[in-house]
């Protein structure tokens, strides 16, 4: 499989896009890689990347985009922050991906048993981490079942996994009404903007769609 160029990239519609990650995934999941020689992708890319997707994802170590939809050298562009929700840096490097680098498809991808989230359910304190957590606070009080506060934290996985979930959907809205170059995109057709969540017990990406 060779790199993206000016050409290949100009066919990717969002819903190729989000075809060719659904595939990757599912090459991860069997253990298989496409054919790739990275080296080489390194020097058909010098002059130039031609992405196909923009992903958000947490810093996890279990969740890094390239390996779990099986991409190599200049097909994504990769954007993680602890809990995968977004800011004005993140925003503006989002606009510089699909405005001006061509990218057609956004995913926000979170994951289960994220430590963020747990974080944010806990509401953990520490440092630069007390601050960061406001960010997945909405989505921790948009969860209103379970109402018994003994049960809307870490403890519950079941609780964080609906937080990380309704995390990816905020995010998403946030990226809507907090960037009109993405909005207009997005409105226009041009991108796509999706949810998904990594299972990190299987291997599953599985698109909120
Ligand atoms: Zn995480």
């Amino acid at each position: 499989m060779k790199a993206h160029t000016k050409e290949t990239q100009a066919t990717m519609t969002p819903e190729k896009s989000l075809q060719q990650l659904k595939e990757g995934n599912q090459r991860f999941q069997e253990n298989l890689k496409a054919d790739r020689n990275l080296i080489e992708q390194v020097k058909d890319t010098s002059t130039g990347q031609f992405p196909f997707a923009t992903i958000l994802s947490c810093i996890d170590s279990r969740v890094s985009a390239e390996l779990v939809f099986d991409q190599g050298v200049g097909d994504i562009f990769s954007a993680r922050v602890a809990g995968n929700f977004v800011n004005d840096d993140i925003l503006g490097s989002m606009e510089f991906a699909c405005k001006l680098a061509g990218t057609r498809l956004i995913v926000v991808l979170g994951h289960t048993a994220c430590g963020a989230v747990k974080g944010a359910c806990d509401d953990a304190k520490l440092g630069k981490l007390t601050g960061m957590l406001e960010n997945i606070k909405p989505a921790v009080n948009a969860v209103t079942s379970p109402e018994d506060p003994s049960l809307r934290n870490s403890s519950n996985i079941d609780f964080v996994n609906e937080v990380a979930a309704k995390n990816v959907q905020l995010t998403i809205a946030r990226i809507k009404e907090d960037s009109e170059v993405l909005n207009e995109m997005h409105n226009s057709g041009e991108i796509q903007i999706v949810g998904a969540m990594y299972d990190i017990h299987t291997g599953a990406v599985t698109f909120y769609e």
